[in-house]
């Protein structure tokens, strides 16, 4: 029998502290604020706003929207970006990637302030995930995944770790996580020789492909540790992670579900970035 991931009780478990957190920075006469950037309207931005709303008011952190038309120009976007990165009474900024296709994101990464950045879009923070220098701000998924397995008491050290998927929001950094935590990582991609065997032989496997079910249960070594990363619709159009997860808790001995598994914690990350950002900048 494997043991559930189960983000709630992560998330759960952070909420304390972080409301603990925001009480003594009110205290002290600040009041941490995130602003959400958005433009347009999809599903998806839609959906994590709602969530990321709920978890800084469950907290006590202030949180305000910047919702733009999904037709801005550039200049219209990178002015009304400014004004929030300027705004001394916000503390922390995530803006909803990828923008509309006819916006250049390059200029907005090199505007936005380091240490306004919760998610990871300036150099500064993505090079000190890099360096392995915590000071920074770590892309809020792949940080949700650390929290998981440390929640779970998984030890990293000298374990085969196997990261499927290596993009910029995940996967690269991610990789980076686990190996300042001294696991050996191995990280895999579409042009992966011999997949299958790779993920057979990890001790902790990270699913990040964007795949429906790719990760069968062949693909998991007997014990493994199994992370979702994957937020997919299955055929019947439910929700599904990259893991075939029915087949694949057979074998694992600790596996995230999804839903309810890493994305359960994200916005917990996003609201302890908020906190420090807010102590930082005070
Ligand atoms: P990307 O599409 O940017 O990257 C996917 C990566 O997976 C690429 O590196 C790609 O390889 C690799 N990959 C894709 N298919 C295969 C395959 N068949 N075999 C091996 N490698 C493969 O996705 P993201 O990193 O942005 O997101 C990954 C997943 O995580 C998505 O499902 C996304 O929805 C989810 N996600 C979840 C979040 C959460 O809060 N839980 C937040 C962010 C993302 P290559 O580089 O060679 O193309």
């Amino acid at each position: 029998m494997s043991v559930l991931m189960k983000g709630i009780d992560v998330a759960n478990a952070m909420k304390e502290e972080l409301t603990k957190e925001t009480e003594l920075l009110k205290r002290g006469g600040v009041m941490p604020c995130l602003a959400i950037i958005r433009a347009g309207s999809r599903e998806e931005d839609l959906s994590y706003e709602r969530g990321a709303k709920k978890r800084m008011e469950a907290v006590g952190i202030k949180c305000q929207v910047r919702e733009l038309p999904w037709d801005i120009t550039q200049r219209e976007f990178e002015e009304a970006f400014r004004e929030v990165n300027d705004n001394p009474s916000v503390h922390g900024i995530l803006m909803f990637r990828p923008l509309p296709k006819h916006l250049d994101e390059e200029p907005v990464r090199k505007m936005i302030h380091p240490a306004k950045d919760m998610d990871c879009m300036s150099d500064v923070n993505i090079a000190k995930v890099f360096a392995g220098d915590e000071t920074g701000y770590a892309p809020c998924t792949a940080e949700a995944v650390m929290k998981m397995l440390k929640f779970y008491g998984i030890d990293l050290k000298g374990k085969n770790t196997t990261v499927v998927g290596r993009s910029m929001v995940v996967g690269k950094p991610l990789s980076m996580m686990l190996l300042k935590e001294n696991a050996t990582v191995t990280i895999c991609h579409t042009r992966t020789v011999d997949l299958p065997k790779i993920c057979r032989s990890a001790d902790i496997l990270i699913a990040a492909a964007g795949k429906a079910k790719m990760i069968t249960a062949d693909m998991v070594g007997e014990g493994a540790v199994v992370a979702d990363v994957g937020i997919n619709v299955d055929e019947e159009g439910n929700l599904c992670g990259d893991v075939d997860f029915e087949r694949a808790k057979k074998k694992a001995s600790y596996i995230s579900p999804v839903p309810r598994g890493v994305g359960s914690i994200t916005t917990s990350v996003l609201a302890e970035h908020v906190i420090r950002a807010a102590k930082n900048l005070h």
